[in-house]
């Protein structure tokens, strides 16, 4: 590391055990090259990628911060939460994001079934050819084998004519309440922040009782600095962390060729990343080389 020079802390991004499109190994050499001294691995629903992660940033010479992004669903909206340095034999933790893998299988395949049925030329198999066997199955894999059977160029294609939440074809997964989610982070001795909290393409907007309901449950913080935010959003992310006594982080939210998120086109000061330190309970630490 240059002296002078900041430390780059990525601390949202996703590997192929969910939907980015690099192995663990892949998505730490990107890191590596785009010059991220700092990165978090945070698939949707799944620590199935942390060990490989973890030997490649040995290797690698970089920082990692192990994390999950849970699916949650409020009144019917999803809602993203960002659990970092969690314990992974945490029984309750794990028995709820195994319900909501189990669940998601059910959901893409009838999905799936309702595009055929409208005509979408997409079989199930070819679905499932996308999927790792230890992979939290998504509505991306079905862009994907969108795109392998030539039917469309990019996954943002299939997401703005037929996998939207108020698409006929959407089918809903189970998923957690935030409140139950923030909890179950803290009780496994992780450290909870929401993800892109006010993503607009969302179909129901996140009140601010709301987050100051999911701070009393323990939330630590928000995730202001995201390319789903404008102006308007992070300046309500910087107020309400000022009122409620939560830190802001910045990331990527990268999921290699899946989406257009450049790995540290947003980052987090490295005081923000020694806050979640202290406020973990050390069982899964920052892995330093
Ligand atoms: P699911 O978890 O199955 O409900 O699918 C939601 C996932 O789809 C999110 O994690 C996003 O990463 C991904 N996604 C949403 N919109 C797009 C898009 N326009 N292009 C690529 N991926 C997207
Ligand atoms: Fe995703
Ligand atoms: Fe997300
Ligand atoms: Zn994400």
């Amino acid at each position: 590391m240059t002296p002078n020079r900041e430390l780059v802390i990525d601390l949202h991004t996703h590997s192929n055990v969910s939907d980015g499109t690099e192995s663990p190994t892949e998505l730490v050499a990107a890191a590596r090259a785009a010059g991220i001294d700092v990165l978090a691995i945070t698939d949707h629903d799944t620590v199935a990628g942390w060990d490989e992660a973890a030997a490649a940033a040995a290797e690698a010479g970089i920082v990692l911060v192990r994390g999950i992004e849970i699916s949650c669903a409020h009144d019917g909206a999803s809602l993203h939460l960002l659990g970092y340095l969690t314990d992974p034999d945490d029984a309750d933790l794990m028995g709820e994001l195994d319900r909501a893998r189990e669940s998601r299988v059910t959901r893409l395949e009838r999905m799936v079934e309702l595009m055929a049925e409208g005509g979408i030329p997409i079989t199930y198999p070819e679905v499932l050819a996308q999927v790792g066997p230890e992979t939290t199955p998504g509505r991306p894999h079905i862009a994907d084998a969108l795109i392998l059977n030539g039917t469309i160029a990019h996954r943002d294609e299939a997401f703005q004519e037929w996998l939207t939440d108020d698409s006929p074809y959407y089918v809903a997964h189970y998923a957690p309440d935030p409140v139950r989610a923030v909890e179950l982070v803290r009780a496994a001795g992780g450290v909870p922040v929401i993800a892109h909290p006010f993503t607009r393409t969302r179909e129901l907007a996140v009140t601010d009782e709301f987050i100051e309901q999911l701070t009393a449950a323990g939330l630590f913080g928000l995730e202001a600095y995201h390319r789903d935010h404008g102006p308007e959003e992070v300046e309500r992310a910087e107020a309400l962390a000022a009122r409620l006594g939560l830190v802001l982080t910045g990331s990527s939210d990268y999921h290699g060729a899946g989406k257009r998120n450049r790995l540290g086109e947003n980052t987090t000061e490295p005081q923000i990343l020694a806050a979640i330190e202290a406020a973990a309970s050390g069982v899964t630490p920052v892995l330093r080389p």
